[in-house]
């Protein structure tokens, strides 16, 4: 495998921005991984994964490390009775993926339709949209363990998932490299069609729109919000949504909402709006961050500098031409400051910020 030095990570994300990584490796296989590994061992320097660098800011400075891209390809495929098992390699693209299966007819992840990013970094953040979830297809999840270098096979129980969470992004963090994913896919299995947006495309048609349609359809939704990566679209470069929905409990709630009816009294409004929020666990509700931001005082295509709010999607920070990634945090850190002081909630980043310290 080729060590490569000093390779500006710009252009290996999505959101256009960063500096060099001191060594960079494409890791085809796992023997490749292993090498990475040892390698950066060797060199006593921090080894970073990288997959399709969409849920990723990096450092302006870059990264003094080593970085591993994961491009190791194939998927193996068997039936168990009505359900197929793909077994996808991590570098495998993640919308190439969900667009082969849909085209089967397999049901489970039609509504991921879109998502950039390689089939790895799913369970890492339990990927997710319009009502599905990695979580309920994945079966099995390999990987190699950094510290024994050992191949290891994960349950979906084992992989701990939760909203955007899973073991590889919280207590197991940097431990494992992702190399193949197991999904189980019900073949001729119906649509899911619970998100709001998506059941109402569809509520004016008599039958059960195919998989196809489906996925078809999430597509053209995430475009009109700057969700799907289309070249040119400056609204896409970005890393999704920039803030996780926080998830907060009854009395919490109660309490926000008692604040900001006081704010309102205060600022001499009738009445202040609800805030609009999910059952989440039970005893706690999802609040939309997106709502959040936009009544703290940011609109769509709020500009920072280069940097800003995308104008289709409050959620997603954009790079609007030569942002540097200081003048994304710069916003970000805004963003986080006014919610807090509006609503007393702290809203928790989504990407993983890669740097040197
Ligand atoms: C326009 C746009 C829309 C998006 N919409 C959504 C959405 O609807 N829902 C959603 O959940 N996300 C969304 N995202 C975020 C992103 O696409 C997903 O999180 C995606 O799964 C990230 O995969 P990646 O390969 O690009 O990971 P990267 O960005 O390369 O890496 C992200 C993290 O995962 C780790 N990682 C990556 N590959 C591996 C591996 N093989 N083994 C171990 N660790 C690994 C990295 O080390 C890093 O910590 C969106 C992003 C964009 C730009």
């Amino acid at each position: 495998m080729e060590i490569r030095e000093n390779i500006t990570l710009a252009p290996y994300t999505t959101f256009c921005v960063g500096g060099p990584a001191r060594w960079f490796m494409e890791a085809a296989s796992e023997a490749d991984l292993t090498e990475a590994v040892s390698f950066a061992r060797a060199k006593n320097v921090p080894l970073f994964v990288l997959g399709g660098g969409s849920n990723l800011l990096v450092a302006d400075k870059g990264f003094p490390g080593a970085v591993v891209h994961v491009v190791n390809r194939g998927i193996r495929e068997e039936m168990d009775g009505e359900h197929g098992i793909f077994t996808v390699a991590a570098g495998e693209d993640w919308d190439r993926f969900v667009s082969t299966v849909v085209a089967r007819d397999f049901a489970g992840i039609e509504c991921m339709a879109g998502i950039p990013g390689t089939v790895g970094g799913t369970p890492v953040q339990n990927v997710g949209a319009y009502g599905q979830e990695v979580a309920s297809t994945i079966v099995a999840v390999r990987a190699l363990d950094r510290a024994s270098l050992r191949m290891v096979d994960f349950s979906a129980a084992n992989c701990q998932f939760g909203y955007r969470r899973s073991i590889f992004n919280s207590t197991a963090r940097d431990r494992y490299i992702v190399t193949e994913v197991g999904y189980r896919l019900r073949l001729h299995g119906a649509p899911h069609l619970a998100y709001k947006d998506l059941a109402e495309a569809f509520a004016d048609k008599p039958a059960t729109p195919k998989l196809t349609q489906v996925r078809k359809t999430v597509r053209s939704i995430r475009r009109k919000k700057g969700m799907l990566l289309v070249k040119g679209d400056k609204d896409c470069r970005s890393a999704g949504s920039f803030f996780k929905n926080p998830v907060v409990s009854e009395s919490q709630l109660a309490d926000i909402s008692a604040r900001v009816s006081k704010e309102a009294n205060l600022a001499g409004q009738a009445e202040a709006a609800p805030i609009p929020h999910f059952a989440a666990e039970p005893g706690t509700v999802k609040l939309l961050a997106g709502w959040l931001i936009e009544h703290a005082g940011f609109p769509k295509g709020f500009a920072l500098g280069a940097a800003g709010i995308s104008s289709r999607h409050t959620l997603a920070l954009v790079n609007r031409g030569e942002a540097t990634a200081d003048e994304i945090l710069a916003l970000r850190d805004q963003i986080r400051k006014r919610v807090l002081a509006q609503f007393g909630i702290c809203l928790e980043q989504e990407p993983v910020y890669l740097s040197g310290s």
